[in-house]
C-alpha cells in the first residue's frame, strides 16, 4: 500500500503523524497522510477506523492544566 521508502508508520501506530503527506489542504486546515489518517491543522485526527483523536499540542496541553 505504502510506495514510501522506509514504510511510512500505519494508523495504530503511535508515530502516525510521521507518515508523508499526500493531500494538503492548509486553506481548509487539515491534511491527508499516507496511511489514511487525516491531520488536522489543531493537531486533532481523524484515523481510518472512524476513531477521533483529540488535539494534543503541548502549548494546548499547557493550558488545560493550568
Ligand atoms: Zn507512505
Amino acid at each position: 500500500m505504502c510506495p514510501h521508502e522506509p514504510c511510512c508508520p500505519v494508523a495504530e501506530a503511535q508515530d502516525r503523524e510521521a507518515a508523508r503527506t499526500v493531500a494538503a489542504h492548509p486553506e481548509q486546515g487539515w491534511s491527508l497522510l499516507c496511511n489514511g489518517v487525516v491531520l488536522f491543522e489543531d493537531t486533532g485526527e481523524l484515523l481510518p477506523s472512524g476513531a477521533i483523536i483529540a488535539p494534543h499540542r503541548p502549548t494546548d496541553m499547557a493550558i488545560t492544566a493550568a
